[in-house]
């Protein structure tokens, strides 16, 4: 079989202020590179958008680099392996790997993990069982110390962090989960099928209102995933001893200046509160754990997962800004082929 010789890739051309437009980016025609030793080709065949990745379109020092302008961008890919310099991988592997926004890629096969489409459909490799499960996993039962009898609210809830976190919480004996949500449909698909205990459009009024209505007895965890009034209600909503894991802001991706932090953050002295940030690359120790307990949940049918997906590689750019504005159920893919 000939190898393709160019293949379609994004670019970010202008560092975007404020939100993003299709215009700071363009999909180029680049160069195939065949594999070196130690080197596969991988045709990729689902991609990830990731809210993270507006963190990497401002030209800032962070836990990961910014992208650069007018190169393709990076972020996490699956695919299938079309040849191969390297022990291990042959042909027809099916793999994980981070330079997604690209039809084609060519890359050190350590850096390629091999993954079977027999024990879950591949996609599940970049939400369920991927980076954003992991991300739920370790943020509720590591970093905020869940315990049984604990009464949590997500942010987020109906994402791909946001939903697992929730599940996990109910699978592990939460008191009540509390959820919010930016549409009527999100909101009645956490209580119906989630299982959340209570859920709240924060469209529809004030988040420390309502989260006092869904929350009577308070809260012990917020898994935070919004930042802004959700924080600001949730810390106001703590019980004694409450537990914040600081995971996303994503209200304030979009800001070109910060907004102005949690005006009653003082309150966590009085309630001993720990606010504790997290980045999921810091709990691979718990990969092993979580894949196997989360696999078994959905297989079960105690687990549920949803994926919003959409279809060619053209349609990426769109995707990701659909995914800023809560066009997504569930995790944000981008399926290039079957
Ligand atoms: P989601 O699948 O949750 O998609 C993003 C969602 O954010 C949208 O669907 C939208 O849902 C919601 N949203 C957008 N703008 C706002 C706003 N102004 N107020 C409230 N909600 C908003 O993404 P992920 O599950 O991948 O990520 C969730 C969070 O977790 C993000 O903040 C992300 O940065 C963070 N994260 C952090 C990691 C870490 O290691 N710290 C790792 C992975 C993710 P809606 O319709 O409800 O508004």
């Amino acid at each position: 079989m000939s190898l393709p010789t160019t293949g379609r890739a994004w670019h970010l051309t202008a560092r975007p202020d404020g939100w993003p437009t299709p215009d700071d980016f363009a999909l180029r025609e680049e160069p195939v590179r065949a594999p070196g030793a130690g080197q596969v080709l991988v045709r990729n065949l689902a991609l990830s958008v990731d809210p993270y990745m507006r963190g990497r379109m401002n030209d800032v020092k962070s836990y990961v680099p910014p992208f650069r302008l007018d190169r393709p961008m990076d972020g996490a890919a699956v695919g299938v392996v079309v040849a191969s310099e390297a022990e291990g991988l042959a042909p027809g592997d099916h793999v994980l790997h981070s330079l997604g926004w690209r039809e084609y890629a060519t890359l050190d096969a350590r850096h390629a993990e091999k993954i079977s489409a027999d024990l879950a459909p591949l996609t599940t490799y970049l939400g369920v069982l991927g980076m954003p499960g992991l991300t739920a996993y370790a943020g509720l039962l590591e970093v905020a110390s869940f315990r049984e009898g604990d009464a949590v609210f997500v942010s987020g809830a109906a994402g791909a962090v946001g939903s697992q976190v929730g599940q996990i919480a109910r699978l592990k004996g939460a008191s009540r989960v509390i959820g919010s949500a930016g549409s009527a449909e999100k909101v009645k698909l956490l209580t119906e099928k989630y299982g959340f205990d209570a859920a709240f459009n924060y469209k529809d009024g004030p988040v420390a209102e309502q989260l006092a209505a869904a929350a009577p007895d308070g809260i012990d965890v917020y898994f935070d995933n919004v930042g802004g009034d959700h924080l600001e209600a949730a810390l106001g909503r703590l019980n004694v001893h409450g537990r914040v894991t600081l995971c996303g802001m994503i209200s304030g991706y979009n800001d070109s200046r910060p907004a102005p932090g949690p005006a009653n953050l003082m309150l966590a002295i009085g309630k001993r509160l720990r606010l504790q940030g997290m980045l999921v690359g810091d709990h691979d120790a718990l990969k092993p754990q979580f894949v196997r307990e989360t696999a078994a949940w959905i297989a079960s049918g105690e687990l549920i997962y949803q994926e919003t997906v959409a279809d060619g590689i053209e349609n990426a750019v769109d995707a990701f800004l659909g995914m800023l504005r809560g066009g997504n159920t569930g995790k944000m893919i981008v399926r290039l082929a079957d």
